[in-house]
């Protein structure tokens, strides 16, 4: 059995022990929100993204949308993946903004071609989502940016850790959106998030804006909302950052491996190793041929692959009033078709990589 899922493992009982003890003094403090922890966490998380602003929030969609709302007003139009997961088009419409996509290349990532032909003289914002922690083109989506005088506000869900040309996903956007749900690669016991920005007074309105638009205990300058990070999440978070290095490393020995693995399995496209920078390996996605059909194989021999996700934002029931058809992103359309996700977690060994590739190779050729 080779498990997606690595919550159990990762959270053994030792660890298990040194949170909850962390969590009892918190409590003993009675510093549950917007503590101590929160403070560090946000420090510590500014600093790996190499910017000068973290702020920690509810969760990862409040990320998103607490970025928009700090970068513009009035009517927006922003540019996003139609290959994405539901909260980046869900975090765009309910922060007020309209949606448009533009398609992805074959690598699952925003295409900034396709984004400039997408522009109209109404959009304000691109989003680029870096998906499976993979950075997207963000020298050539700055250059477009700039060019038209955009706003950039990455979904960086994914991307703790990641970089591209030696700048941390996080670090390139007017600010950035990550998570800290228990899936992903920093996680938490419950929800968290983080807004990353370079801007002094983006960064001062999302501190604002995330409780209540309160400069003091007496006084709010605007109406804000409740999207405070827990202290408890905050201090299990800054124990999984220090634990983001050797985590990503491992998942890379792992994606190298299969990709080595792999190679000459004609109806498998593998994902090509990052050249100039650092993915995550949040999702190692292959694109198979015949993929329902592989999935189940691997299942049945107690493989857990999963399908990040097999239906593009754009054909989701939620989208059907901006009107978009199948064929309308075919790139997207086809890696939604294609993807399989095989798990390459921390917790993965040298023998299970070589049982999945073996299996697959199995399943195509007939040979192990
Ligand atoms: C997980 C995720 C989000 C939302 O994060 P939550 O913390 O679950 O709200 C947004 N975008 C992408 C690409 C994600 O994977």
């Amino acid at each position: 059995m080779i498990p997606y899922s690595y919550l159990s493992q990762q959270f053994a009982a030792a660890d298990r022990a040194e949170i909850l003890a962390l969590i009892d003094a918190i409590a003993a403090r009675g510093d549950f929100t917007l503590g101590r922890e929160v403070g560090e966490l946000e420090a510590a998380f500014a600093k790996v993204c190499g910017v000068d602003h973290a702020i920690g929030v509810a969760n990862g969609t409040d990320a998103l949308e607490l970025c928009l709302e700090a970068t513009g007003f009035g009517e927006r139009q922003v540019i996003t993946s139609p290959f994405s997961f539901y909260a980046t088009a869900s975090a765009i419409v309910r922060g007020g903004c309209s949606l448009v996509f533009a398609d992805v290349g074959p690598d699952f990532l925003i295409d900034p071609e396709a984004i400039e032909a997408a522009i109209t003289p109404w959009t304000t914002t691109i989003m680029p989502v870096h998906w499976a922690g993979r950075p997207c083109d963000m020298p050539a989506i700055a250059a477009i940016a700039k060019d038209h005088s955009l706003d950039v506000i990455e979904d960086a869900a994914q991307a703790v850790g990641a970089n591209i040309a030696g700048r941390a996903c996080g670090a390139w956007g007017d600010a950035a959106g990550f998570s800290l749900h228990p899936l992903k690669t920093v996680n938490v016991w419950g929800d968290g998030g983080v807004v990353t920005t370079g801007s002094p007074d983006a960064a001062s309105y999302i501190r604002k804006l995330r409780n209540h638009g309160m400069v003091d205990r007496d006084h709010t300058l605007f109406w804000g909302r409740n999207s405070r990070l827990d202290t408890i999440q905050a201090a299990i978070a800054l124990r999984e950052l220090a634990r983001l290095d050797g985590r990503i490393e491992a998942r890379n020995r792992n994606a190298m491996a299969l990709n080595e693995r792999l190679a000459g399995v004609g109806e498998v496209l593998t994902p090509a190793p990052m050249e100039n920078g650092r993915c995550t390996w949040y999702l190692y996605a292959i694109r198979a041929q015949r993929r329902d059909e592989l999935q189940a194989w691997l299942e049945s021999h107690g493989i857990e692959a999963k399908v990040h996700y097999p239906v593009p934002l754009h054909l989701q029931p939620a989208a059907e009033y901006l009107g978009y058809k199948r064929g309308a992103f075919p790139v997207a359309e086809a890696c939604a078709d294609e993807t399989l996700s095989l798990p390459v977690h921390e917790f993965v060994t040298a023998d299970d990589i070589d049982i999945m590739a073996g299996l697959i190779r199995q399943f195509y050729t007939g040979r192990a």
